[in-house]
């Protein structure tokens, strides 16, 4: 079984697509390489990446979903903003992951097939906090919302920045964990300071990519929330009523005006 694609980006940063079409990255330095999330933890991502490089691997998760941290179980290094745990706790449980991770596949995956959950002690880390890996540095940003330890690598030498799903095309602000809009909105304008520092945008999910006016649609979306002025478009999200900013072509998927940019959310997460 082949659980795993991948594609090369540039000389340093590689895409690796599990079997349900979320992907994570691949940093490699000079002394060590950073994965950058780790996918759901169908199938073995450690010998996957390891075919793409000799180096010691570290993990960074970018929050605690089960879509993005399946797989640090294969690693001895995990890092994580710790204001995240609570979603690890809840999103780690092997029931939860296999049966939601089920629901949202294209296909049934075995129960035997998941990674268990990391159990070491994951690392903490502090919003601006660096990781050197040899000629390549990767600064972590927090932008609370989606979860309250939400954080975007920036990629400094390579002028890129995963914005995961901190900032895209659906971000989803429902679950217990989420914030508010009007707390969102502050990190995205905190996350505009660093504009300059990028050319390249990168998500998880989707087409992966984004242009650089995707931030401002974005928090463009908070304003019309907070506003009273969106196109308030309701959306059934797993049986939860969520609205959408923007009306979408598709449940919940891309902009009905072609634009890039939306928030679904619930409608106790506007203030
Ligand atoms: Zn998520």
């Amino acid at each position: 079984m082949v659980y795993f694609k991948h594609e090369k980006l540039s000389e340093r940063i590689y895409r690796i697509i599990d079997i349900t079409g979320v992907c994570c990255y691949l940093v490699i330095g000079d002394d060590r390489a950073c994965l950058l999330d780790t996918c759901n933890g169908i199938g073995n991502i450690k010998t996957y990446v390891e075919q793409m490089t000799d180096l010691p691997i570290i993990v960074i998760l970018t929050h605690g979903h089960l879509d993005h941290m399946g797989g640090a179980g294969l690693f001895d290094e995990v890092y994580m903003n710790h204001d995240d745990m609570p979603v690890f706790h809840k999103h780690g449980d092997m029931q939860f992951r296999i049966e939601d991770t089920n629901a949202h596949s294209p296909m049934q995956i075995d129960a035997e097939i998941f990674i268990p959950t990391y159990q070491g002690d994951i690392q903490d880390i502090q919003d601006n906090d660096c990781f050197d890996l040899g000629g390549i540095t990767i600064q972590m940003i927090l932008v609370k919302g989606h979860t309250p330890g939400m954080m975007c690598p920036l990629i400094k030498e390579e002028r890129t920045i995963i914005f995961g799903d901190a900032c895209g095309v659906g971000v989803l602000l429902f679950d217990e964990f989420s914030s508010s809009v009007l707390d969102y909105q502050k990190s995205l304008i905190c996350l505009k300071e660093y504009e300059n520092d990028y050319d390249i945008i990168y998500r998880n999910h989707g087409t992966f990519t984004s242009h650089k006016e995707l931030l401002d649609n974005v928090i463009e979306c908070c304003d019309l929330i907070l506003t009273r002025q969106d196109a308030h478009f309701p959306i059934l999200f797993h049986g939860i009523q969520l609205y959408a900013c923007h009306e979408t072509k598709t449940n919940g998927q891309g902009r009905r005006d072609g634009k890039e940019g939306n928030i679904l959310y619930s409608l106790d997460k506007v203030k």
